[in-house]
């Protein structure tokens, strides 16, 4: 069932069921009075990632305190996205795209890997969070990413459940065209990895391809921005071995 984008969604963390009124967060009180000026009556439509969506009402007991109140359960909650999203960390505004993309875009878990020329780093897991949130809220995604604490690749790699393939996009790849590699693709558990702004070292390279649960794939004939290649690898997975089919 598709999200209905006319009405205001907002991640919450209380536990969602018919009349039973939570108090909006400070930032929630802010934004639906004073940004978008709702008042008693209004409603917005709240989500927690385990209760599925639900159409809640507005009222205000006093001047400075707002209730949302759930009346009825709009969408009932699905099973969260299943490919995980594994990318080395960028400068702070590109690494705040490519999170919200990422989500966007179906990730399900969001998995920091520090590589050998990595240049931007995870200064706080609230923000990898909050992005995560604002894009969920955006798209009308009712599971919001699990967001995973920085680790190192080879550390990554080491305990790896192999049952999950990872696609790896190898910027170095002797082929254009990533169809052919995704097409022979049979598992159902996925991770898509992408590099860092400065790629793969020769030797982040040689490992990855020695390993039997990757499969490198290349995006075409032009070098790509992390961030865009995020993009499009994930479009690419999603329309022909993922959730766009
Ligand atoms: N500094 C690298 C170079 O000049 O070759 C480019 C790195 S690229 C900006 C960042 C990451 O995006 C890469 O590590 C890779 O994972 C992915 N990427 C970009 N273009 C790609 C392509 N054409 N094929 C596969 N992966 C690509």
């Amino acid at each position: 069932m598709r999200a209905n984008y006319r009405m205001q969604r907002l991640f919450v963390t209380d536990t969602l069921s018919a009349g039973a009124a939570l108090e909006a967060s400070r930032d929630h009180f802010h934004y639906l009075t004073n940004v978008l000026r709702m008042g008693d009556g209004d409603a917005v439509l709240l989500f927690n990632g385990r209760d599925g969506e639900w159409r809640a009402e507005l009222s205000f007991p006093t001047r400075k305190r707002l209730l949302l109140t759930p009346d009825e359960q709009i969408r009932p909650q699905p099973q969260p996205g299943d490919l995980h999203y594994l990318f080395a960390p960028l400068k702070t505004g590109r690494l705040d795209y490519m999170v919200q993309k990422a989500v966007e875009m179906g990730a399900g878990r969001l998995q920091p890997v520090m590589t050998r020329h990595v240049q931007g780093k995870i200064a706080s897991l609230d923000r990898l969070r909050a992005n995560a949130i604002e894009a969920a809220e955006q798209c009308g995604i009712l599971s919001v990413p699990d967001v995973a604490p920085p680790r190192r690749l080879e550390d990554l790699l080491a305990d790896w459940p192999q049952e999950r393939r990872i696609l790896f996009c190898d910027e170095d790849h002797q082929s254009q065209n990533p169809l052919p590699a995704l097409s022979a693709i049979t598992e159902r558990r996925l991770a898509l990895l992408v590099g860092p702004e400065g790629g793969f070292s020769e030797a982040e390279r040689t490992l990855l391809r020695s390993l039997d649960f990757v499969t490198p794939i290349p995006l075409g004939p032009r070098i790509l921005r992390a961030d865009t290649a995020a993009v499009a690898a994930l479009a690419v997975i999603q329309a022909t071995i993922g959730d766009w089919r």
